[in-house]
């Protein structure tokens, strides 16, 4: 028996393992994989880890460290520049340190999967006060018992939708990720992209035809990261992908089309990217059963980065549960101040998404369009 049970090992899941370890019996469960993410860490993320008293290791960080984002809107035709200093890290390897630093006692189970057990059987059963989980460890299923069950399993969140179903207000978006070799990389000479310097700035493109989110351009150490987040055309799960895919390849079409070489991905990524229409559709969860990081619907809706707000939601449910006092009041408490800052960039959140507001304030050469 255990006192919390946590779905997911990423930001999220580790940070609130780790902060509730000394006081609670903690097992933690994670699917292998590797995240597709950008791997940029804004100055929030960077507050938090200083706050954590945490320092990134070197071997977490990747080249170059960004100091300016290039903003460019293909519908008007603009580009501007602004500063802005973020870090480059090595995702997977800051989530494997982020793990490192739990101690013994955290039970920690890979290759370990939160999954019905079958078409019609629930994968959670409430008895007394404590649940029983139903995972696959290793493939071999298994069941243990735990008083809280957490799920911090990301944007497509199981123990969200088991436990209080697919929200329409959480719009889903498909990211495609491709990874190009630097050698390859070339812009032609008096073309639009050699204006861009796309081997050491965060570039941000806008395009409403492609998408109403946005597609981005990240060097990390040998490579050049080319991706998009393209919404899912349907309200049921079908993810329509030829269409998500031909719109990646668009972007991509376009990237030639102003003069960036970028020869074959050497590796190509998916993910989803959950993002809330209102920050009414964020959900701490119920009774024993909690959500924290992207499973809750903590991201940012203009830049997508979701680091910080796992980070911060899991420090906000671990001080909860440590206070002994009612967590679900106490965990709505310690969240007010991230879901204000969330609210504060929805009102950003015309003057990056609409084309008219967005080209407004690029000739302005406002620095509204930062994160
Ligand atoms: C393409 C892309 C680029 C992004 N770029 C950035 C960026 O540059 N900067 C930034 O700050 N944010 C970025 N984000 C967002 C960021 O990655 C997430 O918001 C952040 O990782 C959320 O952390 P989390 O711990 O809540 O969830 P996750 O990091 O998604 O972790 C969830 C964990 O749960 C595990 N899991 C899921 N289901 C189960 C299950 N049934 N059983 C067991 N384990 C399970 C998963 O394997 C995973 O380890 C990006 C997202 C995408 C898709």
């Amino acid at each position: 028996m255990y006192d919390i049970g946590i779905i997911g090992a990423g930001p999220a899941g580790a940070t609130l393992a780790r902060l509730v370890a000394s006081k609670h019996r903690v097992l933690l469960l994670n699917k292998d994989r590797q995240k597709c993410c950008g791997g940029i860490l804004a100055p929030e993320s960077q507050k938090l880890l200083a706050q954590l008293d945490l320092a990134l290791p070197l071997h977490t960080l990747a080249n170059p460290q960004p100091f300016a984002v290039t903003v460019i809107d293909i519908n008007s035709k603009l580009i501007n520049h602004y500063p802005r200093q973020y870090i480059n890290i090595k995702r997977n390897k800051f989530d494997q340190w982020l793990l490192s630093l739990l101690p013994e006692s955290v039970d920690v189970r890979s290759n370990a999967v939160y999954k019905k057990a079958g078409v019609d059987s629930k994968t959670v059963e409430v008895n007394g006060d404590y649940l029983i989980i139903h995972f696959t460890e290793n493939d071999e299923p298994k069941t243990e018992k735990v008083r809280w069950l957490v799920g911090a399993d990301g944007g497509a969140s199981l123990v969200r939708d088991q436990f209080f179903g697919t929200d329409p207000r959480l719009k889903k978006y498909i990211a495609f990720q491709d990874w190009f070799d630097n050698n390859e990389i070339e812009t032609q000479t008096d073309s639009l992209s050699s204006e861009i310097n796309f081997q050491n700035n965060y570039v941000g493109i806008f395009d409403n035809n492609l998408t109403d989110f946005y597609c981005w351009t990240i060097p990390k150490d040998d490579q050049l990261l080319i991706g998009s987040a393209i919404p899912l055309q349907t309200k049921d799960e079908n993810p329509l992908l030829p269409d998500a895919r031909n719109r990646f390849k668009q972007l991509k079409n376009y990237l030639s089309s102003i003069g960036l070489n970028f020869g074959q991905a050497q590796k190509q990524e998916i993910g989803l990217i959950v993002r809330p229409a209102t920050t009414n559709a964020i959900n701490l969860g119920r009774n024993n059963v909690l959500l924290v990081g992207e499973a809750a619907g903590f991201i940012s809706p203009t830049s997508a980065e979701g680091i910080s707000t796992a980070l911060a939601s899991a420090t906000a449910l671990a001080n909860a549960i440590n206070s002994n006092k009612n967590v679900l009041k106490e965990y709505k408490k310690n969240t007010k101040n991230i879901i204000w800052n969330i609210r504060l960039k929805y009102l950003k959140k015309p003057a990056m998404f609409n084309p008219r507001l967005r080209r407004i304030v690029m000739q302005s050469k406002l620095t509204a369009l930062r994160k």
